[in-house]
């Protein structure tokens, strides 16, 4: 019995092979023993069917599972707006309704979508106006984008649940696979929360420390859709966490999500993650927190969850201010990675060294300093101290670095006699300046753990997304 339905699969498989070559995206209906899609094949791999079916959402079949894969007359065709309000209507029912507006169709409570929409929205513009004036270009979304705003978290959890998406400790997700947006209103109402709580206010550190979760969980989620709808990274493909992430934190800034206001200097960078930054810099980047490994790998996003969001974020703010050109470039490399095979290490750094044209360890020499000018613009000068410099630098190499060590330890032989006379007079300089770091480092401290605690009570910011 079982070897006759492999077979059937496999000469169903061989016909659909035969039509790619005459169409290029043919319109498919894939039965299963429960269920049928229809939609156009996106990927094929080992015994995994990646299916776009009408409204967006993505399938990812089992070949053990389809009975019969048949082609359709009509050739594939995206839903429209109406249509997919429609499906979403009948999807969540008559205590919910759809509100759509230009690109987006917002599912919330009775009475409350009007609002949303336009929060979605609004950020939606935002965020490819920001793109746009740095040169990034974009398209426009092939497909309406969903946002769901549930009720409670008891109804959150159910629909995540169907998604195969663990809710525990999350407050909202983006899916690439369904492409939508899932989050719950928790104890604030749509009633509290209108454009103006999207805005900054003159202090920004008041906005996080009154913030609800709902509004950043909206900014950051949706920064994730919008760019993985608008061409900044690709759905099937392995975009590295590091540029999804430092992207929607880059976004949650108010700064920078609130385009009206202009946002110039202190309002343009995420608190947050520059607070936790300038502590990295100061205790200093060694390799666990070293770019090369950001670049490299996702690992760091595992085993210090919180130090990789800054870094991500302090990176891809680095990028836009100083380097959108090669960014730009580099996101368009990763968006055309659409297949589902693993970006190894090894390519993802070369992708990154060859697109902006410095070796990672040189290029983190930059990245710290103008992150180090940052702090001292905007803290105070002493934010950052000096003592830890070397350790910022992490060598290319063990040959280059023991080389480096010879070359220092020549230029330190030359230089210790003129630093022996006058360690006498700069004495009384240095003590003065020891006793006002430690009082800048105790603040900076307990700013950090005051935020890495609200962090984390957000919903463990690493799993904010599911990528
Ligand atoms: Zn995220």
């Amino acid at each position: 019995m079982f070897r006759r339905i492999v077979l059937a699969v496999t000469i169903v498989l061989a016909a659909t092979s035969l039509v790619y070559s005459q169409q290029k995206h043919p319109h498919l209906e894939f039965v299963l023993k429960n269920k049928t899609y229809r939609g156009k094949v996106v990927s094929q791999e080992n015994s995994k069917t990646l299916l776009m079916l009408g409204d967006g959402q993505m399938k990812m079949i089992d070949t053990k599972e389809i009975v019969k894969i048949r082609e359709l007359t009509k050739p594939f065709k995206r839903f429209s707006a109406v249509e997919v309000k429609f499906q979403l209507a009948k999807e969540f029912g008559s205590r919910y309704e759809v509100v759509g507006k230009t690109h987006y169709l917002v599912v919330a409570p009775k009475g409350r979508a009007k609002k949303y929409v336009e929060v979605f929205e609004d950020i939606f513009s935002s965020f490819r106006s920001y793109l746009s004036v740095r040169n990034i270009s974009t398209h426009s979304p092939e497909f309406p984008l969903v946002a769901i705003v549930f009720q409670d978290q008891k109804s959150f959890a159910k629909y995540a649940m169907k998604e195969q998406v663990k809710s525990a400790g999350i407050v909202g997700y983006y899916h690439p696979f369904s492409n939508r947006v899932a989050l719950y209103e928790s104890s604030r109402k749509i009633s509290s929360l209108d454009k103006s709580d999207l805005e900054f206010t003159p202090d920004i550190f008041a906005r996080h420390a009154n913030s609800s979760t709902l509004k950043d969980t909206i900014v950051h989620e949706t920064t994730h859709q919008v760019a993985y709808n608008i061409g900044l990274h690709s759905r099937t493909g392995s975009t590295p966490k590091w540029v999804v992430e430092g992207m929607a934190t880059l976004f949650e800034a108010p700064g920078i999500h609130h385009r009206s206001r202009g946002g110039t200097g202190m309002k343009k960078l995420n608190r947050e993650m520059f607070t936790r930054l300038v502590k990295n810099l100061n205790h200093g980047i060694d390799q666990s927190l070293s770019l090369r490994r950001l670049v490299s790998y996702d690992s760091m996003f595992r085993s210090r969850t919180i130090d990789a969001y800054s870094q991500a974020w302090a990176l891809n703010y680095f990028l836009m201010e100083k380097h959108s050109k090669e960014y730009s470039r580099y996101l368009k490399l990763l968006a055309k990675n659409n297949s589902n095979k693993l970006y190894d290490s090894k390519h993802r750094l070369a992708d990154f060294e060859n697109t902006f044209g410095n070796k990672i360890d040189e290029f983190q020499q930059h990245f710290i300093a103008f992150h180090t000018t940052l702090a001292r613009k905007y803290l105070g000068r002493k934010s950052v101290t000096t003592r830890n410099n070397k350790k910022n630098f992490v060598s290319t190499n063990v040959k280059d670095s023991k080389k480096q060590r010879l070359k220092d330890n020549k230029k330190h032989s030359r230089k210790r006699h003129h630093r022996t006379r006058t360690r006498t007079r700069t004495r009384t300089r240095t003590r003065t300046r020891t006793r006002t770091r430690t009082r800048t480092r105790t603040r900076t401290r307990t700013r950090t753990r005051r935020r890495s605690n609200r962090r984390h009570r957000d919903n463990g910011s690493n799993t904010r997304n599911r990528n």
